[in-house]
């Protein structure tokens, strides 16, 4: 599972991403392209791809590929997605109430995913047919939606303008995307764990 490393970090080289049509979005903005403010926005973009390899070699070739950093958004980077900042808040404001919170224990526990290992969900067998069962239980969620990318669009000039449904003429389709709330991760990565364990 990755994302588009300029989502989660500050910005590390120009980029611009539009979307259209979140689900926060306003009836005013419908159907306009409008910028992506990934680390403000309660959702982040999300790919899951399986791979017979290792997740860095895999995610090194797709960065390769389409000319956009990557980062793993496994378990062990779901702090770039959960909002540091109104933990701290939160953590400040239960110390002056003279609170004390127990930090919850259950699915930020690496551990306790069963198929997670080597920054990956791994499976020992059907990797096509997990990786199906789990795209289409997070269309059946989340809906589906295409990226549109210029980093790895085809360079001849002979290429054939889609229908202008992208923000820009000449662009490659990442399909298999998905728009997920921030808030939703970890059920997500419990998601794909039983997947594995299930089917995998
Ligand atoms: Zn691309």
């Amino acid at each position: 599972m990755y994302t588009f490393k300029n989502f989660v970090s500050e910005s590390i080289e120009p980029w611009s991403f539009k979307v259209q049509n979140l689900p926060d979005s306003s009836t005013r903005k419908k159907n306009k392209w409008v910028d992506f403010k990934a680390q403000k926005s309660p959702y982040i973009l999300v790919k899951i791809g399986m791979t017979t390899k290792t997740v860095g070699t895999r995610l090194k070739e797709w960065e390769n590929k389409c000319h956009h950093k990557l980062v793993n958004l496994g378990p062990m980077n779901r702090h770039l997605v959960l909002d540091q900042e109104s933990s701290s808040v939160k953590a400040l404001i239960s110390g002056f109430l003279g609170l004390h919170i127990t930090k919850q224990a259950t699915s930020n526990d690496i551990a306790a995913y069963r198929r997670y290992k080597q920054e990956g969900f791994y499976c020992q067998e059907n990797l096509d047919s997990v990786e199906k069962r789990i795209h289409q239980s997070l269309r059946h969620t989340y809906g589906a939606g295409d990226v549109y990318c210029k980093g790895c669009a085809p360079t001849t000039p002979t290429v054939k303008v889609k229908g202008g449904r992208a923000p820009f003429p000449v662009y490659n389709t990442h399909k298999e995307f998905f728009l997920i709330p921030k808030k939703d991760i970890d059920s997500i990565y419990e998601l794909i764990d039983s997947i594995c364990v299930k089917y995998g």
